[in-house]
Protein backbone atom coordinates (compact mmCIF):
# COMPACT_ATOMS: atom_id res chain seq x y z
CA UNK A 1 0.00 0.00 0.00
CA UNK A 2 1.22 3.64 -0.55
CA UNK A 3 2.16 6.10 1.87
CA UNK A 4 -0.89 8.45 2.29
CA UNK A 5 1.88 11.26 2.76
CA UNK A 6 2.33 10.77 -0.88
CA UNK A 7 -0.90 10.51 -2.31
CA UNK A 8 -2.57 13.25 -0.51
CA UNK A 9 0.40 16.03 0.24
CA UNK A 10 1.99 16.49 3.47
CA UNK A 11 0.19 19.59 3.59
CA UNK A 12 -2.96 17.31 4.21
CA UNK A 13 -2.05 17.05 7.75
CA UNK A 14 -1.47 19.69 10.14
CA UNK A 15 1.10 18.44 12.45
CA UNK A 16 1.34 17.46 15.93
CA UNK A 17 2.04 20.98 17.19
CA UNK A 18 -0.84 22.18 15.55
CA UNK A 19 -2.67 18.92 17.04
CA UNK A 20 -1.30 19.82 20.61
CA UNK A 21 -2.57 23.61 20.09
CA UNK A 22 -6.25 22.60 19.56
CA UNK A 23 -6.46 20.28 22.26
CA UNK A 24 -5.33 22.95 24.08
CA UNK A 25 -8.07 25.24 23.12
CA UNK A 26 -10.92 23.45 23.04
CA UNK A 27 -10.50 19.90 24.53
CA UNK A 28 -11.28 19.39 28.48
CA UNK A 29 -8.29 19.88 30.83
CA UNK A 30 -8.35 16.62 31.91
CA UNK A 31 -7.17 14.63 28.30
CA UNK A 32 -3.54 13.89 28.54
CA UNK A 33 -1.30 12.18 26.17
CA UNK A 34 1.61 10.17 26.11
CA UNK A 35 4.71 11.58 24.96
CA UNK A 36 7.02 14.94 25.13
CA UNK A 37 6.96 14.98 21.39
CA UNK A 38 4.10 12.85 20.45
CA UNK A 39 3.95 12.37 16.54
CA UNK A 40 0.57 12.80 14.30
CA UNK A 41 -0.44 9.60 14.03
CA UNK A 42 -2.16 9.46 10.42
CA UNK A 43 -2.77 6.27 9.17
CA UNK A 44 -2.91 2.56 10.08
CA UNK A 45 -2.04 -0.71 8.34
CA UNK A 46 -2.03 -4.06 10.33
CA UNK A 47 0.69 -3.99 13.34
CA UNK A 48 2.39 -0.66 11.92
CA UNK A 49 1.38 3.06 12.61
CA UNK A 50 2.39 5.94 10.64
CA UNK A 51 2.81 9.60 11.04
CA UNK A 52 2.22 12.55 9.23
CA UNK A 53 6.08 12.84 8.29
CA UNK A 54 5.81 9.25 6.79
CA UNK A 55 7.81 7.65 9.85
CA UNK A 56 6.47 4.23 10.71
CA UNK A 57 6.00 2.51 13.96
CA UNK A 58 5.27 -0.80 15.35
CA UNK A 59 2.35 -0.45 17.45
CA UNK A 60 2.51 -2.49 20.53
CA UNK A 61 -0.34 -1.21 22.47
CA UNK A 62 -3.24 -1.94 19.76
CA UNK A 63 -5.09 1.44 21.18
CA UNK A 64 -5.34 0.01 24.66
CA UNK A 65 -5.70 -3.60 23.70
CA UNK A 66 -8.20 -2.70 21.09
CA UNK A 67 -7.11 -3.41 17.53
CA UNK A 68 -6.12 -7.23 17.93
CA UNK A 69 -7.39 -8.14 14.65
CA UNK A 70 -4.78 -5.06 13.30
CA UNK A 71 -5.40 -1.38 12.14
CA UNK A 72 -7.81 -1.40 9.14
CA UNK A 73 -8.30 -5.06 8.78
CA UNK A 74 -8.88 -4.77 5.55
CA UNK A 75 -11.35 -8.70 5.73
CA UNK A 76 -13.17 -6.79 8.19
CA UNK A 77 -13.23 -3.49 7.07
CA UNK A 78 -14.41 -4.53 3.78
CA UNK A 79 -17.54 -5.57 5.73
CA UNK A 80 -17.92 -2.49 7.83
CA UNK A 81 -17.77 -0.19 4.68
CA UNK A 82 -20.54 -3.24 2.75
CA UNK A 83 -23.18 -2.77 5.94
CA UNK A 84 -22.39 1.24 6.21
CA UNK A 85 -23.27 1.69 2.42
CA UNK A 86 -26.59 -1.11 3.09
CA UNK A 87 -28.13 0.07 6.35
CA UNK A 88 -26.36 2.17 9.44
CA UNK A 89 -28.98 2.26 12.08
CA UNK A 90 -32.57 1.57 12.80
CA UNK A 91 -32.12 0.83 16.99
CA UNK A 92 -33.35 -2.38 18.20
CA UNK A 93 -37.00 -1.18 18.36
CA UNK A 94 -37.01 -2.67 14.46
CA UNK A 95 -35.77 -5.60 13.31
CA UNK A 96 -32.34 -6.27 11.95
CA UNK A 97 -30.58 -9.46 11.70
CA UNK A 98 -26.74 -8.56 12.21
CA UNK A 99 -27.37 -7.87 15.83
CA UNK A 100 -29.15 -11.01 16.89
CA UNK A 101 -26.76 -13.24 14.41
CA UNK A 102 -24.18 -11.76 16.72
CA UNK A 103 -25.42 -12.69 19.75
CA UNK A 104 -26.18 -16.32 18.97
CA UNK A 105 -22.70 -16.25 17.44
CA UNK A 106 -21.65 -14.99 21.14
CA UNK A 107 -24.00 -17.68 22.79
CA UNK A 108 -22.35 -20.90 20.27
CA UNK A 109 -18.65 -21.01 21.20
CA UNK A 110 -17.28 -18.12 22.27
CA UNK A 111 -19.01 -17.87 25.77
CA UNK A 112 -18.43 -19.80 28.59
CA UNK A 113 -20.23 -22.04 30.36
CA UNK A 114 -24.38 -21.22 30.60
CA UNK A 115 -24.15 -17.86 29.17
CA UNK A 116 -25.52 -17.05 26.27
CA UNK A 117 -27.93 -13.92 26.32
CA UNK A 118 -26.40 -10.35 25.27
CA UNK A 119 -27.46 -7.16 26.22
CA UNK A 120 -25.21 -4.90 23.25
CA UNK A 121 -24.30 -1.44 24.20
CA UNK A 122 -21.65 1.13 23.01
CA UNK A 123 -18.51 1.24 25.34
CA UNK A 124 -16.79 -0.70 28.31
CA UNK A 125 -17.65 1.92 30.94
CA UNK A 126 -21.44 1.17 29.62
CA UNK A 127 -21.15 -2.68 29.72
CA UNK A 128 -19.91 -2.70 33.32
CA UNK A 129 -22.66 -0.32 34.09
CA UNK A 130 -25.25 -2.86 32.50
CA UNK A 131 -23.79 -5.60 34.18
CA UNK A 132 -23.82 -3.79 37.77
CA UNK A 133 -27.46 -2.53 36.83
CA UNK A 134 -28.18 -6.41 36.12
CA UNK A 135 -26.37 -7.42 39.36
CA UNK A 136 -28.82 -5.63 41.78
CA UNK A 137 -31.94 -6.86 39.93
CA UNK A 138 -30.87 -10.54 39.96
CA UNK A 139 -29.96 -10.45 43.85
CA UNK A 140 -32.00 -7.73 44.92
CA UNK A 141 -28.75 -6.29 46.73
CA UNK A 142 -27.26 -2.84 46.17
CA UNK A 143 -23.62 -2.92 46.96
CA UNK A 144 -20.41 -4.07 45.73
CA UNK A 145 -17.02 -5.49 46.23
CA UNK A 146 -13.85 -4.47 44.05
CA UNK A 147 -10.33 -4.84 43.75
CA UNK A 148 -7.65 -2.29 44.76
CA UNK A 149 -6.23 -0.82 41.66
CA UNK A 150 -9.15 -2.11 39.37
CA UNK A 151 -10.47 -0.10 36.52
CA UNK A 152 -13.71 -0.22 35.68
CA UNK A 153 -15.10 2.49 33.79
CA UNK A 154 -16.08 6.63 33.47
CA UNK A 155 -20.10 5.85 34.36
CA UNK A 156 -21.09 6.44 38.02
CA UNK A 157 -20.97 3.41 39.26
CA UNK A 158 -18.30 1.93 37.38
CA UNK A 159 -15.73 4.70 39.21
CA UNK A 160 -17.49 3.57 42.25
CA UNK A 161 -16.01 0.36 41.48
CA UNK A 162 -12.69 1.80 39.65
CA UNK A 163 -9.69 1.88 42.70
CA UNK A 164 -6.97 3.37 40.53
CA UNK A 165 -6.76 7.15 42.38
CA UNK A 166 -6.29 9.07 39.54
CA UNK A 167 -9.06 7.40 37.72
CA UNK A 168 -12.04 8.23 40.22
CA UNK A 169 -12.46 11.60 39.26
CA UNK A 170 -15.67 12.18 41.07
CA UNK A 171 -15.47 13.70 44.51
CA UNK A 172 -19.61 12.09 45.23
CA UNK A 173 -18.81 8.65 44.65
CA UNK A 174 -20.96 5.77 45.68
CA UNK A 175 -19.96 4.37 49.33
CA UNK A 176 -21.93 1.38 48.68
CA UNK A 177 -18.46 -0.25 47.23
CA UNK A 178 -16.22 -2.15 49.56
CA UNK A 179 -12.73 -2.43 48.19
CA UNK A 180 -10.24 -5.35 49.22
CA UNK A 181 -6.44 -5.74 48.46
CA UNK A 182 -5.88 -7.12 44.92
CA UNK A 183 -4.10 -10.00 44.87
CA UNK A 184 -0.53 -8.44 44.60
CA UNK A 185 1.66 -6.39 46.83
CA UNK A 186 5.02 -5.90 45.36
CA UNK A 187 6.26 -7.01 49.18
CA UNK A 188 5.13 -9.89 49.62
CA UNK A 189 4.98 -13.36 47.15
CA UNK A 190 2.39 -13.07 44.99
CA UNK A 191 0.78 -16.23 46.56
CA UNK A 192 1.27 -14.81 50.26
CA UNK A 193 -0.47 -11.74 48.08
CA UNK A 194 -3.67 -13.70 47.22
CA UNK A 195 -3.95 -15.28 50.10
CA UNK A 196 -4.36 -11.59 52.11
CA UNK A 197 -6.82 -10.68 49.24
CA UNK A 198 -8.96 -13.67 49.72
CA UNK A 199 -8.58 -13.42 53.59
CA UNK A 200 -9.76 -9.75 53.12
CA UNK A 201 -12.93 -10.98 51.15
CA UNK A 202 -13.41 -13.82 53.72
CA UNK A 203 -13.98 -10.94 56.01
CA UNK A 204 -15.87 -8.45 54.42
CA UNK A 205 -18.41 -11.61 53.10
CA UNK A 206 -18.61 -12.37 56.87
CA UNK A 207 -19.78 -9.22 58.01
CA UNK A 208 -22.07 -7.86 54.87
CA UNK A 209 -22.30 -10.52 52.53
CA UNK A 210 -26.34 -10.54 52.03
CA UNK A 211 -26.43 -6.83 50.91
CA UNK A 212 -23.28 -7.43 48.09
CA UNK A 213 -24.85 -7.78 44.61
CA UNK A 214 -21.18 -8.55 43.15
CA UNK A 215 -17.71 -8.58 43.08
CA UNK A 216 -16.48 -7.31 39.69
CA UNK A 217 -12.99 -7.96 38.44
CA UNK A 218 -10.28 -7.79 35.99
CA UNK A 219 -8.85 -11.11 35.66
CA UNK A 220 -5.44 -9.58 35.13
CA UNK A 221 -5.72 -5.77 35.45
CA UNK A 222 -4.52 -4.08 33.05
CA UNK A 223 -4.33 -0.05 34.06
CA UNK A 224 -3.52 -1.28 37.11
CA UNK A 225 -0.05 -2.85 35.84
CA UNK A 226 -0.92 -6.41 34.43
CA UNK A 227 -1.76 -7.71 37.76
CA UNK A 228 -1.49 -11.51 37.19
CA UNK A 229 -3.35 -13.73 39.72
CA UNK A 230 -2.08 -16.81 40.67
CA UNK A 231 -4.05 -19.87 39.07
CA UNK A 232 -6.41 -20.93 41.64
CA UNK A 233 -7.01 -17.52 42.96
CA UNK A 234 -10.46 -16.58 41.29
CA UNK A 235 -11.98 -20.31 41.78
CA UNK A 236 -11.33 -19.54 45.45
CA UNK A 237 -12.84 -16.12 44.94
CA UNK A 238 -15.97 -17.89 43.23
CA UNK A 239 -16.66 -20.65 45.65
CA UNK A 240 -16.37 -17.80 48.65
CA UNK A 241 -19.20 -15.48 46.47
CA UNK A 242 -21.26 -18.75 45.75
CA UNK A 243 -22.14 -18.96 49.78
CA UNK A 244 -22.99 -15.67 49.70
CA UNK A 245 -25.07 -15.56 46.69
CA UNK A 246 -23.14 -13.03 45.57
CA UNK A 247 -22.18 -12.71 41.76
CA UNK A 248 -19.21 -12.48 39.67
CA UNK A 249 -18.72 -10.15 36.84
CA UNK A 250 -15.61 -10.28 35.15
CA UNK A 251 -14.57 -7.02 33.21
CA UNK A 252 -12.88 -8.79 30.35
CA UNK A 253 -13.23 -5.55 28.34
CA UNK A 254 -9.45 -5.82 28.04
CA UNK A 255 -8.68 -9.43 28.23
CA UNK A 256 -11.40 -10.65 25.95
CA UNK A 257 -11.31 -12.32 22.73
CA UNK A 258 -7.97 -14.30 22.73
CA UNK A 259 -5.76 -11.95 24.26
CA UNK A 260 -4.23 -13.45 26.73
CA UNK A 261 -4.28 -17.04 24.75
CA UNK A 262 -7.83 -18.12 25.83
CA UNK A 263 -10.72 -16.82 24.24
CA UNK A 264 -11.79 -15.02 27.50
CA UNK A 265 -9.01 -14.76 30.73
CA UNK A 266 -11.10 -16.56 32.92
CA UNK A 267 -10.76 -19.18 31.11
CA UNK A 268 -7.16 -19.58 32.74
CA UNK A 269 -8.37 -20.30 35.90
CA UNK A 270 -11.47 -22.55 35.30
CA UNK A 271 -13.73 -20.21 36.45
CA UNK A 272 -17.43 -19.14 34.51
CA UNK A 273 -18.46 -15.89 35.82
CA UNK A 274 -22.20 -15.06 36.26
CA UNK A 275 -21.97 -11.88 33.84
CA UNK A 276 -19.02 -10.72 31.53
CA UNK A 277 -18.64 -7.44 30.20
CA UNK A 278 -16.50 -6.90 26.69
CA UNK A 279 -15.75 -3.64 24.66
CA UNK A 280 -12.67 -2.91 23.02
CA UNK A 281 -11.31 -5.75 20.99
CA UNK A 282 -14.75 -7.12 19.82
CA UNK A 283 -15.40 -4.09 17.24
CA UNK A 284 -11.13 -4.20 16.94
CA UNK A 285 -11.51 -0.35 16.72
CA UNK A 286 -15.20 -0.06 15.71
CA UNK A 287 -17.48 0.92 19.11
CA UNK A 288 -18.88 -1.79 20.80
CA UNK A 289 -19.92 -2.69 23.86
CA UNK A 290 -21.82 -5.59 25.36
CA UNK A 291 -22.52 -8.08 28.93
CA UNK A 292 -23.75 -11.52 28.38
CA UNK A 293 -25.21 -13.75 31.46
CA UNK A 294 -27.36 -16.80 31.58
CA UNK A 295 -31.12 -17.20 30.96
CA UNK A 296 -31.82 -17.40 35.16
CA UNK A 297 -29.61 -14.28 35.47
CA UNK A 298 -31.15 -12.38 32.49
CA UNK A 299 -34.91 -12.91 32.90
CA UNK A 300 -34.35 -10.41 36.02
CA UNK A 301 -33.79 -7.75 33.80
CA UNK A 302 -37.52 -7.25 32.46
CA UNK A 303 -38.18 -3.31 32.76
CA UNK A 304 -37.90 -1.85 29.49
CA UNK A 305 -34.23 -0.76 28.90
CA UNK A 306 -32.59 -0.19 25.48
CA UNK A 307 -29.41 1.40 23.93
CA UNK A 308 -29.67 3.78 20.81
CA UNK A 309 -26.66 2.48 19.41
CA UNK A 310 -26.05 -0.91 20.93
CA UNK A 311 -26.58 -3.57 18.40
CA UNK A 312 -26.54 -0.90 15.47
CA UNK A 313 -25.73 -2.78 12.10
CA UNK A 314 -22.28 -1.16 11.55
CA UNK A 315 -20.55 -2.54 14.96
CA UNK A 316 -22.67 -5.98 14.64
CA UNK A 317 -21.72 -7.03 11.28
CA UNK A 318 -17.83 -5.94 12.30
CA UNK A 319 -17.73 -8.15 15.29
CA UNK A 320 -18.98 -10.95 13.48
CA UNK A 321 -15.94 -9.69 11.09
CA UNK A 322 -13.77 -10.15 14.46
CA UNK A 323 -14.97 -13.49 15.29
CA UNK A 324 -14.13 -14.74 12.13
CA UNK A 325 -10.80 -13.50 11.48
CA UNK A 326 -9.65 -14.45 15.35
CA UNK A 327 -11.23 -18.15 14.43
CA UNK A 328 -9.99 -18.45 11.10
CA UNK A 329 -6.04 -17.00 11.96
CA UNK A 330 -6.06 -18.61 14.77
CA UNK A 331 -5.54 -15.50 16.97
CA UNK A 332 -6.24 -17.25 20.39
CA UNK A 333 -3.45 -19.67 19.62
CA UNK A 334 -1.18 -17.15 18.43
CA UNK A 335 -1.82 -14.46 21.62
CA UNK A 336 -0.25 -18.05 23.72
CA UNK A 337 2.52 -18.78 21.30
CA UNK A 338 3.93 -15.40 20.17
CA UNK A 339 2.87 -13.94 23.28
CA UNK A 340 4.56 -16.55 25.31
CA UNK A 341 7.74 -15.78 23.48
CA UNK A 342 7.83 -12.16 24.13
CA UNK A 343 7.10 -12.51 27.92
CA UNK A 344 10.48 -15.10 27.70
CA UNK A 345 12.22 -12.53 26.06
CA UNK A 346 11.08 -9.63 28.75
CA UNK A 347 11.91 -12.03 31.68
CA UNK A 348 15.60 -12.69 29.64
CA UNK A 349 15.73 -8.57 29.95
CA UNK A 350 14.72 -8.53 33.09
CA UNK A 351 18.11 -10.59 33.91
CA UNK A 352 19.84 -8.26 32.73
CA UNK A 353 18.81 -5.14 33.19
CA UNK A 354 18.50 -4.26 36.92
CA UNK A 355 15.78 -1.65 35.75
CA UNK A 356 13.22 -4.30 35.58
CA UNK A 357 11.83 -4.92 38.94
CA UNK A 358 9.12 -7.29 37.67
CA UNK A 359 7.62 -8.87 34.56
CA UNK A 360 3.70 -10.29 34.79
CA UNK A 361 1.03 -11.35 32.23
CA UNK A 362 -0.32 -14.08 30.12
CA UNK A 363 -0.36 -14.11 26.39
CA UNK A 364 0.14 -11.04 24.36
CA UNK A 365 -1.05 -9.12 27.85
CA UNK A 366 2.44 -8.58 29.06
CA UNK A 367 4.02 -5.77 31.30
CA UNK A 368 7.11 -4.84 32.65
CA UNK A 369 7.60 -2.80 36.20
CA UNK A 370 10.77 -0.48 35.89
CA UNK A 371 12.33 0.63 39.19
CA UNK A 372 14.63 3.29 39.61
CA UNK A 373 15.56 4.67 43.07
CA UNK A 374 11.97 6.22 44.12
CA UNK A 375 8.44 6.06 42.92
CA UNK A 376 8.90 9.88 41.03
CA UNK A 377 12.29 8.36 39.51
CA UNK A 378 10.21 4.93 38.44
CA UNK A 379 7.78 7.17 36.37
CA UNK A 380 10.14 9.32 34.57
CA UNK A 381 12.28 6.19 33.47
CA UNK A 382 9.42 4.69 31.97
CA UNK A 383 8.16 7.60 30.18
CA UNK A 384 12.19 8.01 29.01
CA UNK A 385 11.65 4.62 27.57
CA UNK A 386 8.60 5.09 26.12
CA UNK A 387 9.68 7.89 24.14
CA UNK A 388 13.41 6.88 23.10
CA UNK A 389 11.22 3.93 21.96
CA UNK A 390 8.75 5.76 19.95
CA UNK A 391 12.06 7.63 18.20
CA UNK A 392 13.37 4.39 17.17
CA UNK A 393 9.69 3.66 15.83
CA UNK A 394 8.19 1.30 18.58
CA UNK A 395 4.85 2.42 20.41
CA UNK A 396 4.89 0.99 23.89
CA UNK A 397 2.11 1.44 26.30
CA UNK A 398 1.86 2.28 30.22
CA UNK A 399 0.34 1.52 32.98
CA UNK A 400 0.42 0.73 36.71
CA UNK A 401 -0.53 2.46 39.43
CA UNK A 402 2.67 4.40 39.75
CA UNK A 403 2.47 4.96 35.87
CA UNK A 404 5.76 2.71 35.64
CA UNK A 405 4.93 -0.27 34.00
CA UNK A 406 5.75 -0.67 30.46
CA UNK A 407 2.71 -2.11 29.07
CA UNK A 408 2.76 -4.63 25.93
CA UNK A 409 -0.35 -5.72 24.30
CA UNK A 410 0.05 -5.63 20.38
CA UNK A 411 -2.33 -6.70 17.86
CA UNK A 412 -2.32 -10.30 18.33
CA UNK A 413 -1.52 -10.90 14.32
CA UNK A 414 2.27 -9.12 15.64
CA UNK A 415 4.95 -11.65 13.75
CA UNK A 416 7.43 -13.22 15.70
CA UNK A 417 10.68 -11.03 13.84
CA UNK A 418 8.64 -8.02 15.48
CA UNK A 419 8.26 -9.07 18.72
CA UNK A 420 11.85 -10.28 18.60
CA UNK A 421 12.86 -6.36 16.65
CA UNK A 422 11.36 -4.96 19.72
CA UNK A 423 13.27 -6.64 22.58
CA UNK A 424 16.70 -5.76 20.62
CA UNK A 425 15.49 -2.59 20.55
CA UNK A 426 14.24 -1.99 24.21
CA UNK A 427 17.66 -3.81 25.17
CA UNK A 428 19.49 -1.19 23.83
CA UNK A 429 17.17 1.24 24.89
CA UNK A 430 17.26 0.35 28.62
CA UNK A 431 21.11 0.21 28.14
CA UNK A 432 21.43 3.60 26.94
CA UNK A 433 19.13 4.61 30.21
CA UNK A 434 21.63 3.02 32.66
CA UNK A 435 24.65 4.27 31.35
CA UNK A 436 22.93 8.08 30.85
CA UNK A 437 20.31 8.35 32.78
CA UNK A 438 16.92 9.95 31.53
N1 LIG B 1 -12.75 -1.85 31.96
C1 LIG B 1 -11.45 -1.98 31.68
C2 LIG B 1 -10.71 -3.17 32.21
C3 LIG B 1 -10.80 -1.01 30.91
O1 LIG B 1 -9.50 -1.16 30.65
C4 LIG B 1 -11.53 0.09 30.43
C5 LIG B 1 -10.88 1.20 29.60
N2 LIG B 1 -9.56 1.17 29.41
C6 LIG B 1 -12.90 0.18 30.73
C7 LIG B 1 -13.46 -0.80 31.49
C8 LIG B 1 -13.71 1.33 30.21
O2 LIG B 1 -13.90 1.16 28.85
P1 LIG B 1 -14.33 2.42 27.92
O3 LIG B 1 -13.18 3.37 27.89
O4 LIG B 1 -14.60 1.76 26.58
O5 LIG B 1 -15.56 2.99 28.50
Amino acid sequence: MSNLNQEHGKEAYIGPEAVLEKRKHYFFPCTHHFYKKPPQIVRGEMQYLYDDEGNKYVDFFAGVSVVACGHCNEQITAKTIEQLQTLQHTTTIYLTQPMVDLAERLANGILPGKLKRTFFCNSGSEANEGAMLLARLYTKRRDFIALEHGLHGRTYLTMGVTGIPMWRSDDYLDTGVTFIPRPYDPELDDEVAARHSLEALREVLAAKGDTIAAMIVEPIQGNGGMITPPDWYFREVKMLLERYGVLLIADEIQTGFGRTGKMFAMDHYGVVPDIISMAKALGNGVPIGAFATTDEIAASFNRPSASTFGGNPVSAVTALAVLDYIENEGLVERAEMVGGRLLNGLRVLQEKHSLIADVRGKGFMCGAELRGTDAQESAALTDAVLEKMKDRGYIIGKNGTGRNVLAFQPPIIMPSEDVNAMLNTLDDVLTAIEAEGC
